[in-house]
């Protein structure tokens, strides 16, 4: 199986909805290259993902010739008669009849809870047993320390699905590194999530970028990010959202075939990490003390990380996070400069100066 799998969580859209005819070429070209794992979970793109999976996969094609892996989420269940309605209703949007790989989605320690006291780990083992899954595990996002905690409690889990990449792998938030050890101490396959980051580490300014260009000029670097991930040990599948068929060319290629990072290329990459660990940010500690304050309800932290993501990956993919952090909430450009917020902040930082360098540049 080539280790590089389609996630639709960024599927093209074309006015707000997912361009389901793109989709098929899409789809279509990474058949072609001998590719055949799908990733998708009930709530990508406003709970539609899951619809065009089956208009522009399940349908056209044979089922043996793809793999699909589906997604419970956890955070909907309230008791355990909505397991088998979730599951049920699953099955119905794909069409896929059964899934090859089925998760517990985002498994955080409260919903750990959840999944505990509506024994969600005994019905997607009873589904095993049917024939409605192929394999089963869970993607994660909280500390190590909680990981061990679910792993030893639930030896039967097959794979763990996580967040790694080379920025975040030392990173204390995400704890890259330190969760894929405890997965491997405990004998589970791993499936990569975001080792593009988002998509950020596809963009990054110079000259933070210069080393990989240095060292081979006709490679991306998504494609640096792609190898960082599929070159750990133990790592079933390396999982990639793709939204052009640019991407879709130059990941195949990638992994045509994925040749693992030598010891002189990981030189390169660590000193890429380096230098994004450097770049001027401002240190907001996301403390919010500001926006409990804030008369017009400005998101003001996830403002300022838009910007500290300017400042490291490129205006591209800082625009997309600024209109996330905005999409229900008011823009930059809304601050009456009450300096309100001034006082609350414990970093002392300018505030109303980066909002004005936000509205500028952003909106
Ligand atoms: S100065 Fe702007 S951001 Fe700060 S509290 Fe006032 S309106 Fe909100
Ligand atoms: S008060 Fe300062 S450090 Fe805290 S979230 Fe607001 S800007 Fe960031």
């Amino acid at each position: 199986m080539k280790q590089l799998g389609f996630g639709t969580m960024r599927l093209p859209t074309v006015n707000g909805e997912v361009d389901v005819k793109e989709c098929e070429k899409l789809f279509d070209r990474f058949l072609e290259g001998g590719f055949t794992y799908f990733d998708t979970a009930y709530g990508y793109h406003d709970y539609k993902s899951e619809l065009v999976v089956r208009e522009a996969l399940v349908k056209r094609h044979p089922r043996e010739s793809f793999l699909l892996a589906d997604k419970m989420p956890v955070w909907l269940v309230k008791e355990s008669a909505d397991l088998e309605r979730l599951f049920s209703e699953q099955l119905e949007k794909t069409g896929a009849g059964y899934f090859d790989y089925y998760l517990l989605h985002a498994l955080s320690e409260a919903r750990i809870e959840t999944a505990d006291a509506v024994d969600a780990w005994g019905f997607v083992l009873k589904k095993k047993e049917e024939g409605l899954i192929k394999h089963v595990g869970f993607s994660f996002h909280d500390t190590p320390e909680v990981l061990d905690k679910v792993l030893s409690a639930h030896p039967q889990v097959e794979f763990v699905q996580l967040q790694i990449n080379y920025a975040d792998w030392e990173s204390e938030r995400v704890e890259s590194r330190r969760c894929y050890e405890v997965a491997r101490r405990h004998g589970k396959a791993v499936i990569i999530m975001e080792p593009v980051r988002g998509g950020s580490l596809a963009d990054l300014r110079s000259p933070i970028g210069d080393p990989f260009k240095k060292a081979a000029p006709d490679k991306s670097f998504a494609s640096w990010a792609l190898r960082y991930a599929a070159s750990l040990e133990g790592v079933l599948m390396v999982l990639s959202g793709m939204s052009a068929m640019e991407q879709v060319v130059d990941n195949m290629a990638t992994f045509s075939p994925m040749v693992p990072l030598d010891e002189q290329e990981r030189k390169v990459v660590e000193e890429v990490r380096e230098a994004l660990e450097k770049a001027p940010t401002i240190p907001c500690t996301r403390c919010n003390y500001c926006t409990e304050t804030c008369p017009q309800g400005i998101p003001i932290p996830s403002i300022l990380a838009s910007l500290n993501d300017d400042a490291a990956y490129g205006e591209a993919y800082a625009k997309r996070q600024y209109a996330s952090a905005t999409k229900d909430k008011p823009f930059a450009s809304a601050c009456i400069e009450c300096e309100v917020c001034l006082s609350r902040c414990p970093q002392h930082i300018s505030i109303t100066d980066h909002l004005k360098a936000a509205a500028e540049k952003f909106e």
